[in-house]
């Protein structure tokens, strides 16, 4: 059967999701039927197509749901370059805006992000995803001289950040930016500061495989179960407390050429889909912007390069496939 990427992209969510709940199931269920009898938490769970994807919030408190799905909204009336009136869009067309806070800081971010990376995640890839067919699900290989032409439109130091009045400026004509990369982690980051604000200190958010878990389920971390992207079976199972887990893969959006994988995630340095013989990388971070930029840029770079990265940023592993 040939699913649409979106749709297998549900399907395999929904697949974890039914793991992430028999596990639920099971730890409820070995409690209570323990020495020391608990009473089981009775857990919310509400879901919402967001960003084009699936939102799932697990959580003890019956509002989380509500103030997660409301803030995921805001963030992608901001960041959605499928919005044509988000901020990004905007400056996408004119090449230079004042921006609200939240996407001046999250383009800032990007910037020390591609430093850090040594330019593998780079939110002005975004003429050649364009390029690609992956914006529209046009596919195709370009031809060589248009990918060199293209490519002096990427490089996040061409992008100039006015600090004083939040204003971001391209340096060339025809520069675009893509936040697809780090924008559901800078949200589920957003979401969980207002959970906080509001006393809520229990929820598992699931953004299409992009996770936070707010401290912990029923005294215990949360479970989140790994689903292997080439196998029906599930690769590991994450035990998670005030952490993000975030996963990028070549699994998500891709097309065959003449028997050769080509994936959405774009390597800077050539232009080219990256291929650096990763299929799946989960990076487990203290954010989710970090958590989603991090899983990005190792697809790019590499398992032999991915420690050198981890490194920079305290607190962070990743699980490579
Ligand atoms: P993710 O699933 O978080 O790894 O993000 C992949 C998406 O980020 C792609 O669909 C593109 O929109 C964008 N993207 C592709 N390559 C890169 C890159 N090297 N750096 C930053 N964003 C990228
Ligand atoms: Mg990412």
């Amino acid at each position: 059967m040939a699913f649409t990427p979106k749709i297998r992209k549900y399907l395999v969510i929904l697949l974890i999701l039914g793991w992430v709940y028999s596990l639920s199931y099971l730890t409820l269920h070995s409690r209570k039927s323990g020495n020391h009898r608990q009473e089981a938490t009775l857990l919310y769970r509400d879901n919402r197509l967001l960003m084009g994807t699936l939102w799932e919030v697990v959580s003890p408190h019956k509002e989380a749901g509500k103030i997660v799905f409301a803030e995921a909204t805001r963030i992608e009336q901001l960041l959605s370059k499928y919005q044509p009136d988000s901020e990004i869009s905007r400056l996408n067309r004119a090449g230079r805006l004042k921006v609200s806070p939240d996407t001046f800081y999250i383009i800032k971010k990007s910037k020390e992000l591609w430093q850090i990376s040594q330019g593998a995640f780079d939110i002005t890839v975004a003429p050649l995803v364009d390029l690609w067919g992956f914006t529209n699900q046009k596919y195709n290989v370009p031809v060589e001289g248009l990918i060199k032409t293209t490519l002096k439109l990427v490089g996040s130091d061409k992008i100039i950040l006015q600090e004083k009045d939040n204003v971001v400026e391209f340096k060339f004509p025809g520069m675009k930016i893509d936040l697809g990369a780090i924008a559901k982690g800078f949200a589920l980051d957003c979401a969980v500061k207002l959970l906080k604000e509001r006393n809520i200190n229990s929820c598992l958010i699931n953004a299409g495989g992009q996770i936070y878990t707010l401290g912990e389920k029923s005294a215990h971390p949360w479970k989140v179960a790994m689903q292997n992207p080439r196998r029906p079976e599930i690769s590991g199972i994450l035990e998670l407390k005030n952490k993000s887990a975030s996963t990028s893969g070549d699994y998500e959006q891709f097309f065959f050429n003449n028997g050769k994988r080509y994936c959405h995630i774009i390597n800077p340095a050539t232009g080219y889909p990256a291929d650096s013989g990763i299929t799946s990388v989960t990076v487990i971070a203290d954010t989710g912007t970090d958590a989603d930029a991090l899983s990005t840029a190792i697809f790019v770079l590499g398992r032999t390069k991915a420690d050198e990265l981890l490194k920079k940023i305290p607190g962070t592993k990743a699980i490579i496939l």
